[in-house]
């Protein structure tokens, strides 16, 4: 996480959703494209000797940020663990999920969770998450819903408060 965390600060200075363009260049990674996968979400291949990702593109644009992110989650794994930094891992639950976890801190960084206030007009509290305002808050960072409320509740245990009818 701490590694994640650095590579989450290189994104400083830029303005969500954040371009994960510096990460992706730290790794050597040459390109993300969309092809239609099954049923995998993203995927690193080899072509012509440069590694790539691939996007689903069955999938929309907001799945497609937090896929790279969680590519990039294996990748920080695989170097941390001390394996080849393209290794595949062979759907592991937990490093899925821990791959889970570092791609939502690619794309939505700690740091910028933290500005995450009502003063600065997302209308969004700790206390209080509404679908309607974490729906706003996950296309300010590009994201989709199911993964912001992840990192918020799973990553930060803020809490919901179901809606109101
Ligand atoms: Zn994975």
């Amino acid at each position: 996480m701490e590694t994640a965390r650095s590579f989450s600060h290189l994104l400083k200075g830029q303005n969500p959703p954040f371009s994960l363009a510096p990460i992706l260049n730290h790794f050597g990674i040459y390109e993300v494209r969309t092809r239609i996968l099954y049923p995998e979400l993203a995927r690193i291949i080899f072509y012509g000797g440069h590694p790539i990702i691939e996007v689903n593109s069955l999938f929309s644009e907001e799945n497609h940020r937090f896929s790279v992110g969680h590519e990039l989650g294996h990748v920080i794994l695989n170097e941390a663990n001390g394996k080849d930094r393209f290794a595949i891992s062979c759907d592991i639950k937990e490093e899925e999920e821990k791959a889970d976890i570092i791609g939502r801190e690619l794309v939505i960084p700690s740091w910028a969770v933290s500005f995450l206030t009502p003063r600065n007009g997302l209308q969004f509290q700790k206390a209080s998450m509404s679908s309607l305002t974490l729906k706003n808050v996950a296309r300010y960072f590009g994201v989709g819903a199911k993964v912001m409320r992840d990192r918020l509740v799973k990553d930060f245990g803020w809490y919901e408060i179901p809606n109101k009818k």
